[in-house]
């Protein structure tokens, strides 16, 4: 059983070598807002996501170790 989108098993973490691991990115939303039922509150009607992005210096973890880090210190770091 695989994830629909599966990426090669490379090793990334500098501790355990697992494939993945995560990175804190930053990520703009748009929110579509409407009228809530009080004047003075807005109502989420939808939150649409663009891309986000991380450079080098992102925080990054591992869930399979623990280990902690930034982007640079990975295995395969972004060139
Ligand atoms: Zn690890």
């Amino acid at each position: 059983m695989h994830p629909v989108s599966s990426a090669p098993d490379v090793a990334l973490c500098p501790a355990c070598g697992a494939s993945r691991v995560r990175v804190r990115a930053a990520v703009a939303a748009e929110v579509e807002v409407g009228r809530g039922p009080r004047l003075e509150e807005w109502t989420v009607m939808a939150v649409h996501l663009e891309d986000g992005g991380f450079d080098e210096g992102a925080t990054a973890w591992c869930t399979a170790c623990g280990w902690r880090g930034v982007v640079a210190d990975l295995e395969l770091a972004l060139r």
